[in-house]
């Protein structure tokens, strides 16, 4: 299920990062008094009252120019719109509004997505008289928050979570497969999906996101329907996009989580990036399905080693994926480009499998008689049964004596019992242990 996004913008030196690590729960970005400097994680997930979301610092995000702030601010303000359902525009209580905020406010206000608008240092409540300025904005009710005080984070967050539409996922539950084609620029993404959308008499639509303006291509083929998610650069290669490096990452991030299945394109002629293996992470920690696709298999010299130098090289970069298929494809002579669309299936049908609880049982009380878990703390792990509790991504629970001495490598052990009865082909499955006397 996708989680709404909710960006940060405002003038730098405003608290931006200071809330992003309040909200975040974790100290995860730098802060300091000199404005611009680089935040080292600009991306993070957030919790309020069981509602999740993904919060986005677009101060952090570099622009590589050496622009002024204003056109800074308008590029980083550019993203925000595009990739938030929330935007959270950050002014400064104790300086005022400054003709920055009032240019940046006009953006917002033309774009027609929910804004926030956050008035930040205001550290005591009885000092807020400053704050009516900020009606000027033409943005509403300005909210008054301190970040390093934590004031008013509550309000900010009730208000926040007020405003995710409860039913932005539930429209799409028909059987469609939702495919995020992802890797780095170039490698071949947008060749794959003309190919694969374009050989055959299929019907293309680009309609417009269900919770954002991302557009995606919606096409059937052999009787299902199939969703590609817009990633950077596929289609619109727009301004914003090529000056801004971590944008395509960010675009990236998000379409995978409203993504059944992840396809990622390396270039085999380049080979694995350090952005390959973060993104491969992001899904594997978000149970997506996962296909990886070598392209480019035409510019490469080939002898009867080259595929296992190729297949070896990414089982070590990607340890953590060993179900994840591997192809060698060539979107320019077509060779097994078809496969990528039957791996996807077939990734989709192990997500959507439904185990039965007596079939499952049956392998955990084999998988525990052969291999009994050694003594925890002096407790010994008991297991007494398990079952299947959802589908895509596929996810079991089991209850146990005591869930905390369940020992990471027994888990694995379990899994993999699971797998070897049902392979569970491009998909990471959940386990989870529950205490039960
Ligand atoms: P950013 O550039 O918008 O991300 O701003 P930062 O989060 O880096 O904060 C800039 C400066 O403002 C830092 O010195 C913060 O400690 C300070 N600051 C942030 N929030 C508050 C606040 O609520 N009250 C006060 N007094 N200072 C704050
Ligand atoms: P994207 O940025 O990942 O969408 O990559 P593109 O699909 O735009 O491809 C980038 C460049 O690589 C283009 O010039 C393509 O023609 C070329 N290209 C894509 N796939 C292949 C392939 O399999 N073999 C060769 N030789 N070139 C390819």
């Amino acid at each position: 299920m996708a989680r709404p996004v909710v960006t940060i913008v405002g003038r730098p030196n405003v608290g931006k990062s200071t809330l992003f690590n309040r909200l975040s729960g974790k100290r995860i970005s730098i802060t300091e008094d000199t404005p611009g400097v680089t935040r080292d994680r600009i991306y993070s997930e957030g919790e309020w009252l069981d509602k999740h979301f993904t919060l986005i610092d677009t101060g952090g995000i570099e622009t590589n120019t050496t622009d002024n702030i204003l056109s800074q601010m308008r590029i980083q303000a550019e993203i925000a719109i595009e990739l938030a359902d929330i935007v959270l525009f950050m002014v400064d209580g104790k300086e005022g509004v400054t003709s920055a905020d009032a240019e940046v406010a006009q953006m917002l206000r033309k774009s027609k997505k929910e804004i926030i608008l956050v008035c930040n240092k205001i550290d005591k409540y009885v000092n807020n008289n400053n704050i009516y300025e900020f009606y000027n904005l033409g943005l509403g009710e300005p909210i008054a928050i301190s970040s390093t005080e934590a004031l008013g984070l509550g309000d900010l967050l009730d208000i926040v979570i007020s405003k995710f539409d409860d039913d932005s996922d539930t429209k799409d539950e028909e059987d469609r497969i939702k495919i995020a084609v992802i890797g780095k620029p170039n490698a071949g993404k947008s060749s794959i999906i003309n190919k694969i959308i374009g050989q055959d008499r299929v019907i293309v639509s680009d309609v417009p996101g269900t919770t954002r303006d991302a557009i995606d291509t919606e096409f059937e083929k052999n009787n299902q329907k199939y969703t590609i998610i817009d990633t950077a650069g596929i289609r619109r290669k727009s301004r914003v996009s090529e000056a801004v490096e971590k944008y395509s990452v960010l675009r990236a991030f998000t379409a995978v989580e409203r993504a059944d299945v992840c396809v990622l394109v390396i270039d085999a002629d380049k080979g694995i990036t350090d952005q390959d293996i973060r993104i491969a992470g992001y899904a594997h920690d978000n149970f997506k399905g996962m296909v990886i696709v070598v392209n480019k298999w035409d510019l490469i010299e080939k002898d009867e080693k080259t595929f296992k130098k190729f297949n070896d090289d990414i089982r070590n970069q990607f340890a953590y994926m060993t179900y994840a298929p591997i192809l060698t494809t060539s979107a320019l002579t077509g060779q097994r480009v078809n496969k990528i669309l039957e791996t996807v299936n077939e990734v989709y049908s192990f997500r959507t499998l439904r185990v039965s609880t007596g079939v499952l049982n049956d392998i955990l009380i084999e998988a525990v008689l052969m291999n009994q878990p050694r003594t925890v703390k002096g407790k010994k792990l008991k297991i007494f049964y398990g079952t299947q509790v959802s589908v895509n991504p596929p996810k079991f629970v089991i209850f146990v004596n005591d869930s905390t001495i369940v020992h990471f490598s027994y888990q694995r052990y379990l899994e993999n019992k699971i797998r070897e009865s049902f392979e569970y082909k491009g998909t990471p499955i959940v386990m989870e242990f529950r205490s039960r006397n």
